[in-house]
């Protein structure tokens, strides 16, 4: 039985779905008005993890994530530069598929845009006013809190304390009823981009957007809705309100995933350029990200030091190396470790558990091949292979380029082995560290790994 934490409720609880073997989900997608950071590429990663996972334990899954192309972050970029905000969007949604696709993020299956959803989106806030439940403004239209049962859900605060609290402070004097009232709809300012309704030339809020791109293809009482920690409150709440003043059942099942931080002042000069996606993928193998977020727990902060990235990196270098060397063998996959993987990634995806069983059985594979126990050889590595296939971690073809200078020290230091000149192997391995590579030997050569 797969178990997910609950924002809700904030329990680990069973995924109750609402159709048998299958599992829809909704994920908050982008805003597109500037290059995606690592935060997103953790979000990305986690859900592309689950659905691979979820897909693996033979559900069908129907995998939504939004791109929300109007906004008042495109505006403002689009004000300050000058430009037309279409162009901003269209160009920035594109980049953010190019660093998917280099953390080799399996695409959506729709992907809703905002714009595209105007139509619908009026019509929501038009029945939400004629309900009683939205009330319009000097500036647009707010939706009643106090008018949806329940509301506070995700927030874990009553009305009373989030009154205290504050909101939305972008609308002036009294007009709200409550602070935790929210923007459905946006009377817009000359100049801006707008659509027609019957509160005037405007735009939809952000909330508005979610709720109505979710219900339309996914449907009430879909099973999954998801995002980053700072979502939950009050986008995710937002969103829920709507549905409920609406009388429609929303997400049954709340998940949340946790900050990407990068370490302190000392190394931030070294990692401070790593902030932007593309920087990073091009810094260093894409994998070595995926590998990162799948060794940290999907709730927990998640901290980003070179030492860490040094670490995965030697990692995949043995990986792949492994992969290589088990290419050959042939045989069913060690069931016992894959009941134990199942039950780790059961268990609110527990994947670094299930990283540690990938290389537990990368170990035993290499054992039982140094012992010519290919049968044993083969099953450690058939579940290796399995458990990285299911965590979408690709392994065998990826290298890390290294220089034709390090390449010629390494073959003249295995030549040395060969003639069994010790010394001037252990010479040549002396000059390969302290140009910054660590070899190794593996049965197709020697391996070598920056040294980070
Ligand atoms: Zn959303």
């Amino acid at each position: 039985m797969i178990r997910l934490h609950d924002s809700a409720t904030q329990e680990v609880v069973p995924l109750q779905l609402r159709d048998e073997g299958k599992v829809s989900i909704y994920v908050c997608g982008p805003t597109v008005y500037g290059p995606p950071h690592i935060g997103h590429g953790r979000s990305v990663l986690v859900y592309d993890v689950l659905r691979r996972y979820l897909t693996w334990r033979g559900l069908e899954v129907t995998f939504v994530s939004n791109i929300t192309d109007i906004d008042d972050k495109i505006i403002n970029r689009a004000n300050d530069e000058n430009r037309d905000w279409s162009d901003i969007a269209v160009k920035c949604e594109s980049v953010w598929w190019s660093a998917m696709d280099r953390l080799d993020a399996l695409r959506p299956d729709l992907i809703p845009r905002a714009t595209e959803y105007v139509e619908q989106m009026v019509q929501l806030i038009a029945d939400l006013v004629d309900g009683g439940k939205a009330y319009e403004t000097t500036d647009g239209v707010y939706l009643s809190v106090e008018e949806v049962e329940g509301y506070g859900l995700l927030a874990h605060q009553s009305l009373d304390d989030l009154r205290a609290g504050g909101g939305d402070r972008d609308l002036v004097g009294e007009e709200k009823r409550h602070t935790a009232d929210f923007a459905l709809w946006k009377r817009s300012k000359p100049n801006e981009p707008s659509w027609p309704s019957p509160w005037g030339n405007g735009r939809p809020g952000w909330h508005t957007e979610c709720v109505v791109m979710s219900l339309d293809l996914v449907g009430e009482g879909f099973d999954l809705h998801t995002g980053g920690l700072d979502l939950m409150f009050p986008h995710h709440e937002n969103e829920r309100a709507q549905a409920v003043a609406m009388g429609k059942t929303f997400a049954r099942h709340w998940m949340h995933h946790g900050f990407v931080e990068l370490e302190g002042e000392k190394m931030s000069k070294s990692l401070g350029n790593v902030k932007n996606l593309l920087d990073l993928t091009d810094e260093y193998d894409p994998r070595a990200y995926r590998l990162l977020v799948l060794q940290s727990h999907y709730r927990s902060p998640m901290e980003l030091t070179e030492e860490n990235f040094g670490h995965v990196l030697a990692a995949l270098s043995r990986l792949d190396a492994f992969a290589r060397r088990v290419d050959d063998l042939d045989g069913d996959p060690d069931a016992d470790v894959l009941a134990q993987f199942q039950a780790a990634m059961d268990n609110d995806l527990d994947t670094a558990k299930a990283v540690d069983l990938l290389f537990r059985s990368v170990r035993d594979a290499n054992t039982a091949l140094d012992n010519d126990d290919r049968t044993a050889a083969a099953a450690a590595a058939g579940a290796a292979l399995e458990i990285a296939g299911a965590l979408g971690l690709r392994l065998g073809g990826v290298d890390t380029e290294v220089p034709d200078e390090i390449v010629a020290l390494a073959t003249e230091r295995g030549k040395a082995r060969a003639d069994k000149d010790f010394a001037r192997a252990d010479a040549l391995r002396d000059q390969i560290t302290a140009a910054g590579w660590s070899v190794e030997d593996s049965a197709d050569g020697p391996v070598l790994v920056p040294i980070s």
